[in-house]
């Protein structure tokens, strides 16, 4: 028999929950309020939308009226078609970028999983509609859900998504459990000042990353220190005072995320000295 695709709804607090799949070991959140539903991120394939719409039946009646994106990446929205025609909503960013990458993630999709090729093709790149800047406030059937962007991160467009009631807040691949954070579209030089605002700014004790397991603030914080640590060798690699290979050797990460992250950081601090 084939291993299933997915764990069980987790029922992290009151009235929401995280899916977490096999593929990417990706989290999907789904917020229930009164008469109405809330879903974070679409995953990566019309099938997978499909798949996720049905498992969302089979725990609740009520219907999904709102569709949350925390970033353009394919497995965070390339399901979001599937789910028309429901408002959508990620930050300004998201829309730019994913009109610039779609069709780059796509192909590049199609030659990493070529078993994933067909579906693919299916794939309407459908944008977020309802655009956020800094902060907004979803109502749930009442239940308010803020949703928040704190800076450049993990992309230039990383959307929060809180549930004050509920003590819970997902950040999106702005953390990461299991793996070390992606960094190939990243910021590595913001990253650490942005995991503070959102430190700052989310006093939820729950913390849902985009991959991995459920975690706490004290998981964030150690994550921001590796990355601050990172950046912070990065800026000297970038000062001539270490090379990229003593970067590898002493960074708190597997080698190719580290030359990932150089490599943006370094486009990164170029940009801001040109600033
Ligand atoms: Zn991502």
């Amino acid at each position: 028999m084939a291993e299933p695709s997915t764990a069980p709804w987790q029922d992290v607090a009151d009235r929401v929950y995280v899916r977490r799949y096999r593929f990417f070991d990706q989290g999907i959140g789904l917020i229930l309020g009164d008469g109405a539903a809330l879903i974070i991120d679409t995953r990566t394939t019309p099938a997978h939308a499909r798949e996720l719409r049905g498992e969302i039946r089979a725990l609740t009646d009520l219907p999904v009226d709102a569709v949350v994106n925390t970033h353009a990446h394919s497995d965070h929205c390339f399901g979001n078609a599937t789910f028309d025609p429901l408002r959508i909503w990620g930050q300004r960013g998201a829309v730019r970028w994913l009109a610039d990458t779609g069709e780059r993630q796509r192909a590049g999709l199609m030659a990493s999983i070529p078993d994933l090729a067909e579906e693919l093709a299916q794939v309407v790149l459908r944008p977020p509609d309802t655009l956020v800047d800094e902060r907004a406030t979803v109502l749930v059937g009442g239940r308010p859900v803020e949703l928040a962007f704190h800076g450049r991160a993990h992309t230039d467009h990383d959307l929060i998504v809180a549930v004050p009631d509920a003590g819970v807040v997902f950040a999106g691949d702005i953390i990461d459990e299991g793996n070390a954070p992606y960094f190939g579209d990243g910021f590595p030089i913001a990253w650490p000042d942005t995991l503070g605002a959102f430190l700052a700014g989310h006093p939820e004790p729950i913390v849902v990353p985009g991959h991995g397991a459920v975690v706490d603030r004290a998981f964030v914080e150690r994550q921001r220190g590796q990355i601050l640590a990172l950046a912070a060798a990065c800026r000297q690699v970038a000062a001539g005072a270490i090379t990229a290979d003593d970067l590898a050797a002493c960074a708190p990460f597997p080698e190719p995320t580290v030359r990932a992250a150089l490599e943006r950081a370094l486009l990164e601090l170029a940009a801001d000295s040109r600033a």
